[in-house]
């Protein structure tokens, strides 16, 4: 049973916990200058991007602008190369080039209140927020992704923007919390409650918390000692572009979402430009197919267990130059991983896509025959209305057209089961998100990326989920426990 939630204890307990984790840097910067302006810039800088890259790039401005004044007599272009890589770097060099002028035109000196501060470019809500209370001591609370992710873990608020969480805690968090809860939940999400599969076994607030939507991590090891016999965890994502991962730390990553079988689509590279780093993760083999065009398609699988042979494509050159099918053998099962075609603006290739989901049909069929198949991927089309926000707007669009979702009703009914809807009916499920028009954010998304098997097999599903929460592409990766 769960102890009482008291959020003085729970707040004090974690403060203590995170003494020792590493101080969030706009935090640090603050203590270090005690100066408003640069706590300003650097949480600008630091919004979609990782600690090291903000302190790296704060450190390379600040030597040459530590100040407004000094700022102003920087170009654009200037910024912009000072403070690479950080996330939208050319959009915040922007912003950082219009600050003096708009500041100039506010008095000359950094606002101190949160609506004040909106005004200046690039400046939110939860930026004005963090640089009233860190730099000026005021009280405000400044709620990121972790905080409002924490809060509702905790059921302590229940929202669902981090808008309407610093608005329901100005009602409820005791003042005496709000200059310091962000820094200890940045922390303490960073180090231990993380966005996927956080620590619960190390938690040292864990009698306490109910844990609202969470999947914690499986302790390393556990599962594959298990008594009960193996339970493997399969994964499948569209990174769209494996490069940019790999700049933020794919490796990472994938140590944190542990699967046993990883299996990607859209790696967009040319098996020479495969790093060392990406191909040898270690605990993995990794096994790559390309297509013969640049920066297109592609398709990857990384797998604990050694498999008992790899087949590249369908066997159709046709097919097989744009690096959309991976097959692993093993033991009792196939994993057949792939990237379907795009029917494409116009529906241009519409009739390419039917053409390659029919010979892709006859090759999982043919496998069907000998062992367990796993067929997973982003299959480029929502199967039914629910499987997506806005099915009336999209009935003659590419991914939701009558002939894509047919191919979808005969491929279930030639044996092979979509294992998310074995366990979840409800509408609202979604793995793409266009990067147009903050979609993923308001949530408007498609259900297109899929584990299924074949009929046989489906007493083997144990589970089936979409890891919603991780990012890093407009999918999101989608998870098969498989036995
Ligand atoms: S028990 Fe788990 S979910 Fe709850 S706060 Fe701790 S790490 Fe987060």
């Amino acid at each position: 049973m769960k102890m009482e939630f008291d959020i003085d204890l729970i707040l004090a307990m974690l403060a203590k916990e995170v003494a020792d984790y590493k101080v969030p840097v706009v935090d640090l910067i603050a203590v270090q200058s005690q100066d408003p302006y640069q706590v300003l810039v650097a949480t600008i800088l630091s919004a979609r991007t990782k600690d090291e890259t903000t302190a790296g790039a704060a450190a390379r401005l600040f030597a040459r602008a530590p100040d407004l004044l000094s700022l102003a007599a920087l170009s654009e272009e200037e910024i912009a190369r000072l403070i690479y890589p950080v996330g939208f770097y050319r959009s915040k060099a922007g912003y950082l080039a219009r600050l003096p002028a708009a500041v100039t035109s506010m008095g000359g000196a950094i606002p101190a209140e949160v609506d004040t501060l909106t005004k200046l470019p690039g400046v939110g809500r939860k930026t004005a927020n963090l640089v009233v209370s860190v730099a000026f001591h005021k009280p405000a609370i400044c709620v990121d992704t972790h905080v409002h992710r924490i809060m509702n873990i905790w059921g302590y608020v229940q929202t669902k923007t981090p808008l309407e969480t610093e608005m329901a805690l100005r009602g409820k968090l005791p003042q005496r919390h709000w200059l310091t809860v962000n820094s200890i939940l940045v922390a303490f999400g960073q180090g231990t409650c993380k966005p996927i599969f956080p620590h619960c076994d190390r938690c040292v607030i864990r009698q306490y918390c109910p844990q609202i939507g969470v999947t914690p991590r499986r302790v390393p090891g556990s599962r594959r000692n298990a008594a009960m016999g193996r339970t493997l965890k399969l994964l499948c994502w569209n990174v769209n572009g494996i490069r940019a991962m790999e700049k933020k730390g794919f490796a990472e990553l994938v140590r944190d979402l542990d699967p046993d079988i990883l299996a990607l689509q859209e790696t967009k590279l040319q098996e020479e430009q495969v790093s060392d780093e990406l191909k040898n993760i270690e605990g993995y083999q990794s096994f790559w197919h390309c297509a013969g065009r640049k920066g297109y398609a592609g398709v990857a699988v990384y797998s604990r267990i050694a498999p008992l042979s790899v087949r590249y494509g369908l066997n159709d050159p046709a097919f097989d130059n744009e690096g959309r099918v991976l097959t692993l053998e093993f033991a009792d099962f196939f994993l057949i991983n792939c990237y379907f075609p795009n029917a494409g603006e116009g529906l241009k290739r519409l009739d390419f896509k039917l053409a390659f989901n029919r010979a892709l049909l006859e090759f999982a069929q043919g496998l069907a025959a000998q062992k367990s198949v796993v067929l997973c991927g982003d299959y480029n089309v929502a199967h039914r209305e629910i499987d997506l926000k806005n099915p009336k707007s999209n009935e003659h669009n590419a991914g939701f057209t009558l002939q894509e979702r047919s191919w979808m009703d005969d491929f279930l009914a030639a044996g092979f089961v979509d294992t998310f809807r074995m366990f979840n009916n409800e509408p609202g499920h979604y793995s793409w998100w266009s990067y147009r028009l903050n979609a993923r954010a308001k949530d408007i998304g498609w259900r297109i990326d899929y584990f299924c098997v074949d009929e046989k097999s489906r007493h083997r599903v144990l589970g089936a989920a979409i890891l919603k929460d991780v990012m890093g592409s407009d999918h999101c990766p989608v998870q098969l426990d498989f036995k």
